[in-house]
């Protein structure tokens, strides 16, 4: 079994065609590497072979390379990494120069990529080395470089190259944002250079008619000028200086890859190209080696994709969604109604009105056509879309629904009385899903007739966009209902963890501390640019202020006060209740009233903090340094998470991360709060909650797991790691 295969034909065409066994999709690994490797030697010793084409025996040429394989290689230590990374530049290149003379760049062999489809990370790379790019003309095909999503940047010449080719200033977004394009696109920018219909033939005649000249590629050539200017031009200065300011401004200098993938093409761009593949591989492997690499690339590559897969889907028989009924037509019930008619699921949507109903269903419709205007989807496709949502005030429209999605109003009672409602008309085995946000499952399961039958699937807003699902086991819920519940989320493309019923679950147990220490900050007279700063720098996507901004202040005052209820003496917020009661009095209730924390235009648009939070709790003469902020915010985060994991909500720690970054956006550059507690080591993070629970308060005392793998040396990928699940 090879990934490569070789067919020589009679005119003298080699095609290597890249299929590898038992996957729908081609990734590359070193075995992989190395038997394209010999092809090639194969190919270019041999007299008969005139040309080469290189291609695919799958719809798409290839996803990148194996992160597994990374990850593995990463193991050997930085040597390894670096030895590995060249020998990839060396087959690179070697295609690159095909058999030419060094000294006459006469006498190669042409090289072409055929890409049927989507051409990903080396996918890429590797016809960035060929001399001519074909692409089928695929509207869903995706030719990019993503690798700056999971913590890394092109290392197998593609920064190099892509520079090379377009210059700094083009290549930026597709390096830096990871920006994907579609072929006619990729072709317009200049990353590829032909879309035709049929790739593989127009390569076979490009090669069979390839002249010498058309085998050098213009680095390669005398009198070499980068596009756009090279440092120490002028035009190339501006670039750079520009392009150093927007990356520290968007990734608060916390994301190594961006830093370094920046200096590997500014220090790249003032040496030959060979040297500067040296400098590339070498700034590849110093973010390799780096610990937020491997969480990056653990936690938002191979565990989302093994969560996605169904890692903790109990072993029951298919549960795939046909049919399903959501109660509530509001913002929450029309997203999910979206999502599921998208994912082709025939969707029933109930409200209390026809005319609440329909504007649910109009939500869909508004979405469609956003699509239709970037060009994503036809009008045919919406109609179809639309015609699988039946919007309705109709409990009967039920019958024949295999699951339901509740999303009526935060009400226990309403709640009781629409399960009721629906389980009167859906079939027996059907499973019954609330969207709760706040309500223990196993308390609304009391509603049901079905308890083994009732789950939590808690969605997160706006629907359409936040790819996070937290499924929410109920005390009684059985092994069928999570199962559907995975099954329903992997058809609507979505990432699931699966995690007990507890107060808030797993995502708002840990960011309502967050927002609750920064408006605790606020009362105490710390300055509110400071706290927002702290947040950002260390990879926040929101700071707190601005994050409870967006949820809204109201929403805040009534969480507030239905935990309070609940927990009576024991509730510890009071000093931040005192801030945010003072902010609604105001009718300051956040982005939408157009007034919260930050002062808004009458667009919308945020500006400034609010002046007025100077006047209302006066600064301190004293304030903290930014890291005791910032682990103020960080660890009251990390601890919540450890405590649910100690206490069983969570199972997996793998979740629990995934969970974190997908859900509330915990620094994405740690991989999540466990890989972050990981990088800190748990005996250095027990000394600074000890530290901040003295200065600050009980909430931040280490919990008895903390402390214990602290004693033990031990750490949490270490102890509860890979497959294995929690004890
Ligand atoms: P919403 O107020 O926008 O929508 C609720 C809808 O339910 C309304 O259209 C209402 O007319 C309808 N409804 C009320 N009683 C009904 C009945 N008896 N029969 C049929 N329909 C009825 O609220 P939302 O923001 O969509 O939230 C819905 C649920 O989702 C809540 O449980 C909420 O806690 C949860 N949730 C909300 C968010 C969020 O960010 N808004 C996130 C996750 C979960």
């Amino acid at each position: 079994m090879t990934d490569f295969t070789m067919q020589r034909d009679a005119e003298g065409v080699a095609t290597i065609t890249w299929d590898v066994p038992g996957k729908s999709m081609n990734v590359l690994s070193l075995d992989g590497a190395a038997e394209l490797d010999g092809l090639l030697d194969d190919a270019l010793a041999d007299p008969a072979v005139k040309a080469i084409v290189i291609t695919s025996g799958k719809a798409d040429f290839a996803a990148g390379m194996d992160l597994n394989v990374l990850a593995r290689m990463k193991e050997g230590g930085a040597q390894a990494v670096l030895d590995g990374v060249m020998s990839l530049h060396r087959l690179l290149r070697k295609i690159e120069r095909a058999g030419m003379d060094p000294r006459t760049l006469k006498g190669g062999k042409p090289i072409a990529a055929a890409l049927p489809g989507t051409a990903l990370g080396i996918g890429l790379e590797l016809p960035l080395a060929c001399h001519r790019i074909f692409a089928a003309d695929n509207p869903k095909a995706r030719i990019g470089l993503p690798e700056i999503m999971v913590g890394i940047f092109p290392g197998a010449g593609g920064t190099t190259r892509l520079v090379r080719k377009m210059g700094a200033m083009a290549a930026a977004p597709l390096l830096l944002e990871g920006k994907l394009n579609e072929p006619a696109k990729a072709k317009a920018a200049g990353v590829i250079d032909e879309v035709v219909a049929d790739p593989l033939a127009a390569a076979r005649e490009w090669v069979l008619q390839a002249s010498d000249a058309d085998l050098v590629k213009p680095w390669d050539a005398r009198g070499y000028k980068m596009p756009g200017g090279a440092p120490y031009h002028p035009a190339g200065f501006m670039t750079f200086v520009g392009a150093s300011a927007m990356v520290m401004g968007r990734t608060m200098g916390v994301y190594p890859a961006a830093r370094a993938l920046l200096s590997a093409v500014y220090e790249g761009a003032q040496v030959d190209f060979d040297t500067a593949l040296r400098i590339e591989a070498r700034w590849f492997t110093n973010v390799l080696m780096n610990p937020s690499s491997g969480n990056m690339i653990r936690s938002l590559f191979i565990s989302k994709e093994a969560l996605e897969k169904g890692a903790n889907r109990p072993d029951v028989p298919d549960e795939k969604v046909r049919k399903v009924g959501i109660l509530g037509a509001g913002m929450m019930g029309a997203g999910i109604a979206h999502v599921s008619a998208q994912a082709g699921i025939e969707v029933v949507l109930i409200d209390a009105t026809q005319e609440a109903a329909d504007r649910g269903k109009a939500h869909s419709a508004g979405l469609l056509d956003k699509g239709i205007a970037r060009r994503k989807l036809t009008e045919e496709k919406k109609a179809e879309v639309l015609a699988r949502i039946h919007a309705t005030t109709d409990y009967a429209a039920l019958e024949g629904c295999d699951l339901i999605v509740e999303a009526v109003f935060e009400d226990p009672g309403v709640k009781a009385e629409v399960t009721a409602r629906a389980e009167a008309v859906i079939p027996a085995e059907a499973i019954f899903a609330t969207n709760t946000s706040t309500l223990p499952i196993s308390d609304l399961a009391r509603a049901s007739a079905r308890p083994g039958q009732f789950i939590g699937i808690h969605f997160f807003s706006p629907v359409d966009r936040m790819n996070l699902v937290e499924i929410i086991r109920g005390k009684q819920t059985g092994e069928r209902a999570v199962a559907k519940a995975l099954d329903f989320v992997r058809q609507i493309r979505k990432t699931p963890i699966v995690v007990n019923d507890a107060r808030f679950f797993y995502a708002n147990r840990c960011i309502i501390p967050y927002i609750n220490e920064g408006i605790r900050m606020v009362g105490e007279g710390v300055n509110p640019t400071l706290i927002e700063n702290a947040a950002k720098m260390m990879g926040m996507p929101l700071g707190p202020l601005q994050l409870v901004d967006e949820t809204s202040i109201d929403l805040a005052v009534k969480i507030a006060k239905a935990t309070r209820a609940a927990m009576g003496d024991a509730y510890p917020d009071t000093a931040v209740d005192a801030v945010i009661f003072g902010l609604a009095d105001q009718g300051r209730m956040g982005r939408k009233a157009k007034a919260g924390f930050y002062d808004y235009d009458e667009a919308g648009k945020r500006g400034a903090l609010w002046s007025g939070i100077g006047q209302q709790w006066p600064r301190a003469d004293d304030q903290p340094e930014l890291t005791e902020v910032q682990h103020r915010l960080m660890f009251v985060q990390a601890l919540e998470a450890v405590r649910a994991l100690e206490q069983g909500v969570l199972t997996d720690i793998r979740e629990g991360d995934v969970g974190a970054i997908l859900g509330w956006g915990f620094a994405p550059w740690t991989g999540g709060p466990f890989g972050w507690l990981d990088m800190l080591g748990a005996e250095q993070a027990v000394r600074i909650a000890e530290g901040l629970a003295a200065r600050h308060g009980e909430r931040f005392a280490p919990p008895a797991l903390l402390r214990q793998m602290a004693d033990r040396g031990d750490s949490f990928y270490g102890r509860f790691g890979g497959a294995q699940k929690a004890a």
